[in-house]
């Protein structure tokens, strides 16, 4: 026989593992990555002597073996069988043996857990006979768990779904007059299986195999190929998972729906809602697997359980909290009870809320369970936002009526209106509405605006609802699938009832849930634990965290966020003001100089008090100041309806000073249109040739920065450049502004408290493979990844989200990219270009400035973005700078990526 290498290799390995056997000291990473996550849980809770059913496990690799070459490794059918041998010896039990019959649970667990998997398959090994002998003691249990097992075997394993077989025990109950399966007696349950193997045989074909052998490697085949079902590979794709393929459980079952004195319970040991230190869990008497969370009976809270059965409530308790204290961390876990004795059969890291997650860190660092470091890594940075944001109480005890997508977080409460005119109209009254409609059009803006709140039936985390929502900080719920909603006649049906027009609904974007009347809101708030877990992550973290912040609201913001500076402050959104446009407009359409000087001057006064306003705010803190940046056209009225107007008027053969002042701005426009603007004459390139645009607001700077500090509030400026591309840009700029800034300061007699610094804003790649240059005309440099990304792969950001970045991403398989880079950074490409432009730039600096270090930062997105904070710590930048929201984000991401750093990580 043609014998490969693999096979050779895998014949002499050990490829199938007594639970016992397996090496539980291991780290838990390696333990879940050879055995799965479950069958990592129960080697673990094995070596803790905690009483778990005796079972063995095949290893995730050999589930990888079959993906590939859809056939088993050799030997592994052997030691199946020998494994098989030694369960039926530890448990004293056999297959077949109808007087002392084995019968396990088949179950699947990767190194992660995911949906998509093989649903567990239980009682497998059961026949009638064993069924038959069984029922001797105790009839209901026994034909309850064959007709179960005919069920999961058929649905799971040989794929026929559920459906044939619930429309069987419906029919049946329907027959008899019973409502639930409880209900349903012996003789019942056993006419049931009759039908279900009658089914079974109608459906596929075959006799229902009634050996256990057959049974069980269709049962282990069923769980490799679950690897590479649909669902499992959208999963992985969506969350990044790597094909690492899944490990196949088989155990003994233990009885929960033996008798009364039986049952089965899931817990958390603290509560996964708000992480009070107090075990939250659940018992069903007389019940198998999955009875508890499924809903059939209500089951009976572990509080009152200890009333009930203190002995077995103190039995689960310890054993829950032993766990906990092997595992330093919160733990979810399945329990069984079989005629009085306690199993556990699965435990956990549990699944958590942001609070929880916060509280939990806290208090076991408290505890001196875990350490600072730990403590700090135990809160995903991503999950920070949901405790920047109005949410739901997490004491609310009410239901939600339905759920949707969380296209944008927040909670609120409000009347549902239908119609977006209607939600204009109340919001004058000063009415709280929320918007419900089928999905929305561009033409339902204002009304959006008008709303507290959105919630559509349709659309996806990228519908115009959902994207116009996040846009202006809107709460909104999309794709609400169960409402049906009635525009015209203003009624939205949900699963068991009906609201209208003015009814009171709560929707919190952060869980998609929506609620029947009013529920309790929270306000975000820094305190408490949350104050505790920022602290100790700015103990931790390197990098600085600024903001990017344009008005004093904002970086007032963003102070009480942590914020440490600005990092980025858009001088063009002060021309942007209402009151200040029509100025902005008079100096870009001077024909002269003078005209433009004049214009600039009115000017002058407006911009230095803003700055004033936010040197005071910053009290003391480092501001960096960017001079204009876009290019001018982009202040002037739109071209379309300019010219539709002047068209009208030329029509009606009106000759007015409207239509002259028209065809100025019109025949303006067309001088300063370009066909790229993006590309153009914006930034330092505009600073060059009109000088006098960043002369004026370096005034209005010195005079600010002058008031501000005769006031006693300490200064420390830091001025920008933008689009800086080739040195000799910033030579001639800062030997123009640097003199003049000197001049206004002297002229005065005022020595600024910290030295005026000049610095660029990176964004082009030649800035970054020529920084050395640079940087030694240069205080200091701040990335703007926006632009770079958009530069370095010549995207134009607007057009290609639009239009072809999606596909690259979502659509082909392979993808093309793996992430948006303009959500987090492009290691290879511009984060590339930022490593060589932070590593020349020092030495440019410090080779002409005895030894100094430049200071590097970033402004753009990445610097809001955890994943691309760890990349920014590597590459030794000396602050991030993001949004004033996005704040505790940032620096929760920044100490993650310092300890992850010194971790080697
Ligand atoms: P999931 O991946 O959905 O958690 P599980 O493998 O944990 O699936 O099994 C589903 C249900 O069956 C759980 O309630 C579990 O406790 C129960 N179960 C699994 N194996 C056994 C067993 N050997 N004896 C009794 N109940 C079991
Ligand atoms: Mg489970
Ligand atoms: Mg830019």
């Amino acid at each position: 026989m043609f014998v490969n290498k693999k096979m050779v290799h895998f014949m002499s390995e050990k490829l199938v593992w007594m639970f016992e056997e397996v090496d539980a000291t291991l780290p838990t990473k390696e333990l879940k990555l050879m055995y799965g996550g479950k069958g990592a849980g129960l080697v673990q809770m094995v070596s803790m002597g905690l009483p778990v059913p005796e079972g063995f496990i095949i290893p995730c690799k050999y589930c990888l073996y079959y993906a590939e070459n859809g056939s088993w490794p050799e030997g592994l059918e052997e030691q199946v069988d020998e494994a098989v041998q030694k369960l039926q010896e530890k448990s004293g039990r056999t297959f077949g043996d109808v007087d002392n019959p084995l019968l396990v649970s088949v179950r699947s667990g990767a190194p992660e857990s995911m949906p998509g998997m093989m649903d567990t398959v239980l009682n497998l090994g059961m026949t009638k006979e064993i069924a038959e002998k069984l029922a001797e003691n105790n009839p209901r249990w026994a034909w309850d768990s064959w007709r179960r097992f005919i069920m999961s075997f058929a649905d799971i394993v040989m794929g026929t779904g559920r459906k044939p077989f619930d429309e069987i025990m419906d029919q049946m109950k329907e027959e008899k007059g019973k409502k639930t399966d409880i209900e349903l007696d012996a003789d019942e349950m056993k006419e049931i299986g009759e039908l279900f193997l009658a089914k079974y045989t109608e459906l596929l074909n075959e006799e229902f195999p009634t050996n256990y052998r057959v049974q069980l490697i269709a049962a282990i085949n069923a769980v490799f190929k679950s690897w590479d079902s649909e669902r499992a590979v959208a999963y992985r794709k969506m969350e990044k998972i790597g094909n690492l393929g899944t490990a196949c459980t088989i155990m003994r079952m233990v009885f929960g729906n033996m008798n009364d004195n039986s049952g089965t319970g899931v817990l958390f040991t603290r509560s996964a809602m708000d992480g009070e230190n107090k075990i939250d869990g659940e018992f069903l008497a007389n019940a198998q697997g999955e009875d508890v969370v499924a809903g059939v009976r209500t089951p009976t809270n572990l509080e009152d359980l200890k009333e009930e059965r203190s002995e077995l409530a103190d039995e689960i308790y310890n054993l829950a909290h032993n766990l906990e204290q092997n595992y330093k961390d919160m733990q979810d876990c399945e329990f069984t009870v079989e005629d009085g004795k306690l199993y556990f059969l699965q435990t956990r890291n549990a699944k958590r809320t942001a609070t929880a997650a916060v509280k939990v860190a806290i208090d076991m660092l408290h505890e001196g369970l875990i350490d600072e470091k730990t403590a700090v890594l135990r809160v995903p940075p991503e999950r920070i936002d949901e405790l920047l944001h109005k949410r739901v109480s997490p004491k609310e005890k009410q239901k939600p009526i339905t759920k949707g997508f969380n296209a944008s977080p927040g909670a609120v409460v409000g009347k549902a209106i239908f119609d977006p005119k209607r939600a204009i109209d109340l919001k004058k009254q000063n009415e709280k509405v929320i918007l419900v409609r089928k999905e929305t059009k561009p033409e339902d803006f204002p009304g959006m605006q008008a709303s507290v709140g959105i919630l559509t039936s349709r659309g996806g985390k990228t519908c115009h609802a959902a994207v116009v929502a996040r846009g202006i900080g809107l709460p909104a719920i999309v794709g609400a699938g169960e409402l049906e909603i009635d525009e015209d006649n203003a009624t939205a049906k949900y699963p068991g009832g009906e609201f209208a027009e003015g009814d009171i609904i709560s929707i919190d974007g952060l869980s998609g849930n929506v609620y029947l009347g009013e529920v309790q809101v929270v306000e975000p708030e820094i305190a408490g634990e949350f104050a505790e877990y920022l602290d100790l992550c700015d103990k931790y973290r390197t990098l600085g965290v600024r903001t990017n912040a344009d008005t004093p609201q904002m970086v007032a913001n963003a102070i009480k966020n942590g914020a440490e500076g600005i990092g980025l402050c858009r001088t063009e959104r002060m021309f942007n003001a209402k009151d200040r446009l029509p100025k902005v407009v008079k100096m870009i359409v001077a024909e002269t100089l003078e005209e433009r000087i004049a214009a600039l001057d009115e000017l002058k006064p407006l911009q230095r008090d803003d700055f004033v306003e936010i040197f005071k705010v910053l009290d003391g803190r480092p501001a960096t100041i960017r001079l204009l940046d876009p290019p001018l056209h982009e202040f002037l009225p739109n071209y379309k309806n300019m010219l539709v107007e002047f068209t009208e008027l030329r029509v009606q053969g009106i000759e007015n000073e409207r239509r002259d002042e028209l065809e100025f701005m019109l025949r303006k426009y067309e001088e300063l249109k370009e066909e790229n603007a993006m590309l153009g004459h914006r930034g330092v390139r505009l600073g060059n040739t009109n000088p006098e645009i960043y002369k004026m607001q370096i005034a209005a700077l010195m005079e600010a920065l002058m008031e501000t500090e005769n006031d006693g509030v300490q200064v420390e400026l830091e001025i920008m450049l933008p689009l800086v591309a080739h040195v000799n840009e910033v030579t001639r700029l800062v030997g123009i502004l640097k003199p003049y800034a000197e001049q206004i300061l002297s002229d005065a007699g005022h020595t600024p408290t910290h030295p005026l610094k000049w610095g660029t804003m990176i964004e082009v790649p030649r800035a970054c493979v020529t920084a050395e240059a640079i940087a030694k005309e240069a205080d200091f440099f701040s990335f703007g990844t926006n632009d770079l990304t958009q530069a370095t792969f010549a995207f134009s950001r607007d057009d290609v989200e639009g239009k072809f970045l999606l596909k690259y991403i979502n659509e082909f398989v392979p993808p093309i990219l793996v992430d948006n880079p303009f959500e987090h950074l492009d290691i290879d490409g511009v984060g590339r270009l930022i490593q060589i432009c932070v590593k020349e730039g020092r030495k440019g600096r410090a080779d002409t400035h005895d030894g100094e270090r430049l200071k590097v930062g970033i402004c753009g997105e990445a610097g809001g973005d955890p994943q691309s904070i760890v990349f920014l710590q590597k590459a030794d930048l000396d602050y991030v700078s993001c949004s004033p929201f996005r704040v505790p984000v940032a620096r929760v991401g920044a100490a993650h990526a310092a300890i992850l750093a010194e971790q080697g990580k």
